[in-house]
């Protein structure tokens, strides 16, 4: 039995390696899974080159992972080893007030892999057994592991309180923009999406501007301010505005018109990563077809190949780049 791994390690911003440490041991209630994808998002190169609210280090980055049960700790029976499965990215303690509303994302003892726990920037991770969800036969480990971006979509479409035949504006044609765009068309709505970049905007079939009618839902799936205040500029009477990325500290700041959204009885709501039932409604629309993801990878690479990859994600020269720690 090997006992070192491929792992990339961050221990201060702006910098990591790429090197062999020791496979970690899953403890009671936890299990071992050896990580076969995982995704590389926007996040992540925040993560290691500028730090997050939620960075605890030193850490192995990597939120987006499926892979397969490699061993079970102490009490940990639901899955049998082999068994292949998506792993939800959070560890909540199932009492707090959001917990028991149904929101663990917003758990106040919330502990994100890849974040404040180590994730799938590894061959190897340890997760809480509470954590996982099996993938149905038919469903590849390229298009499972969409299930947490996914999610987070599901969560702020479910926040936006979005119905059959309404009207969304989507800024951002990056693999969120995409992902969105064809939740909320499997759902009914009548879906525009914004993309001031030429090869982008024609991939979705997108406008470079908001013209038009005004949105009943507006997602900025970018995190650029300029997309927040066009979004909120174009919002319908009752419509909703997602806070779905996150700006930049330095940009965050906005003045609203606090009387617009009273006359026209406005909201804003945040909507911030997803619950595991987020998880399972993913894999069944990503299972059925309902939601297509394949074409969404332009790359895999290896671990080893990161650092380039981050460069990508940085100058948005690639849709949705999946790592595979084991090549
Ligand atoms: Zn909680």
């Amino acid at each position: 039995m090997r006992t070192s791994m491929k792992a990339v390690t961050v221990s201060t911003i702006g910098s990591f390696i790429c090197h062999e440490r020791d496979i970690p041991r899953p403890a009671a209630g936890e299990v071992l899974v050896r990580v076969a994808v995982t995704g590389l998002c926007r996040t992540d190169l925040k993560l290691i080159r500028s730090g997050h609210r939620d960075l605890v280090l030193p850490r192995i980055p990597g939120e987006e992972v499926v892979g397969v049960v490699a061993e079970n700790g102490p009490g940990a029976v639901r899955n049998s080893v082999g068994t292949r499965v998506y792993v939800y990215p959070g560890e909540w303690c199932g009492l707090c007030p959001a917990c028991r509303s149904g929101a663990e994302n917003l758990c106040r003892e919330m502990r994100i892999m890849g974040f404040h726990r180590d994730g799938g920037f590894a061959e190897y991770v340890v997760v809480p057994e509470k954590s996982l969800i099996p993938l149905h036969d038919r469903c590849n480990f390229h298009d499972a592991v969409f299930a947490e971006p996914l999610s987070c979509c599901i969560n702020a479409i479910e926040l936006s309180r979005l119905t059959a035949g309404e009207r969304i504006g989507i800024w951002g044609a990056g693999p969120a923009g995409t992902l969105l765009k064809r939740l909320a068309s499997h759902l009914g709505a009548d879906v525009v999406v914004i993309e001031p970049d030429g090869a982008r905007r024609e991939r979705i079939g997108g406008q470079e501007s908001a013209v038009g009618e005004p949105f009943d839902v507006c997602i900025p799936a970018v995190g650029d301010s300029s997309a927040y205040l066009a979004a909120l500029g174009h919002l319908a009477p009752r419509g909703r505005l997602v806070a779905f990325s996150g700006l930049p500290a330095t940009s965050a700041h906005h003045a609203a018109d606090y009387n617009h959204l009273h006359y026209y009885e406005q909201t804003v709501v945040g909507a911030y990563g997803c619950a595991l039932r987020h998880g399972k409604t993913a894999l069944d629309l990503i299972s059925s077809g309902a939601v297509i993801v394949s074409d969404l990878v332009s790359h895999t690479l290896p671990l080893s190949a990161l650092d380039a990859a981050l460069d990508m994600v940085a100058e948005r020269r690639c849709m949705k780049i999946h790592l595979n720690p084991q090549e």
